[in-house]
């Protein structure tokens, strides 16, 4: 059954009777003090002050009593909004199961820094990560735990990561990483620390391990856009899965 709440009816009425009676109050005040200093309400400089004075005060009265608690409502209304617009933005930035980044951000981050790294000449480098062989993982155990495994290894490899980097899930069980001011031969390295972190990560269940292939790139000024930089690492990525998985791959100098 659904419950309905009635407003309070008469609230508005009630709340100029207040007022009244106070105004009335004040001008009761007004006079004793006029009489007090012998003040003749017949000039009518003296009358115009009564009226001003009751005016002002009436004003006063009637803004701490209807203003200020919109005012306040406005504010409530304003400050929940702002909530469930950080709420929204955060959904859309952060990936749910992993709490890396979503797809989105790392496409918009990746983006970013290749503008950044053409204005400055500055290096950029990237990784394609993909678990090896989760599907049977996912088979054997359930999805729930092959869940549990994405959002573990999603913290193996952010632990890894500097504050500059930019870790995000790309797809299913891709991550992406983008390393600011890294060149080839870095990237590889921190790739192979990843690797190792991988393999060695203890799961919930203790005897079952997973491992991570990775594909590694670096943008070259020239000839480098973001979707080239990400078709670069992918293709490494498959070299490594074809290789034998459990490594890092590739395609250019180092
Ligand atoms: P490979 O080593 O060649 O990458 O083999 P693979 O089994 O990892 O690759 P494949 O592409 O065959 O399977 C990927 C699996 O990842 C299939 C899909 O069910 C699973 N997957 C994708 N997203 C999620 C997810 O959010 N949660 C879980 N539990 N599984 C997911
Ligand atoms: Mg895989
Ligand atoms: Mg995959």
């Amino acid at each position: 059954m659904t419950q309905t709440t009635v407003p309070p009816s008469g609230g508005f009425v009630l709340m100029i009777v207040k007022i009244a009676l106070v105004a009335l109050a004040v001008e009761i005040f007004i006079m004793l003090g006029f009489y007090w200093f012998g003040v003749q309400l017949a000039n009518w400089k003296f009358a115009l002050l009564d009226a001003g004075l009751l005016a002002v005060i009436v004003a006063t009265i009637a803004y701490f009593a209807f203003v200020r608690p919109k005012d306040r409502q406005i504010r409530a209304v304003m400050a929940t909004l702002e909530e469930a617009r950080l709420k929204a933005e955060n959904l859309a930035r952060f990936d749910a199961l992993t709490g890396v980044l979503s797809r989105r951000a790392l496409l918009e981050a990746l983006h970013a820094e290749v503008e950044r790294a053409k204005r400055y000449g500055s290096a950029l480098a990237c990784l394609m990560l993909d678990l090896d062989q989760f599907k049977t993982l996912n088979d054997t155990y359930g999805h729930q735990f092959g869940d549990k495994v994405l959002h573990r290894i999603a913290q193996v490899i952010s632990e890894h990561c500097r504050t500059n980097d930019h870790l995000g899930r790309y797809g299913g069980e891709e991550f992406l990483v983008i390393l600011p001011e890294t060149r080839i031969d870095g990237a590889i390295t921190f790739a192979e620390r990843v690797r190792l972190a991988v393999a060695e990560t203890c799961l919930d269940r203790k005897e079952e391990r997973i491992t991570v292939s990775i594909g590694v790139a670096e943008w070259r000024n020239g000839d480098g856009s973001s979707r080239r930089l990400i078709a670069e690492a992918d293709r490494a990525l498959l070299d490594a899965k074809a290789a034998g998985r459990n490594r890092v791959v590739t395609n250019q100098l180092v």
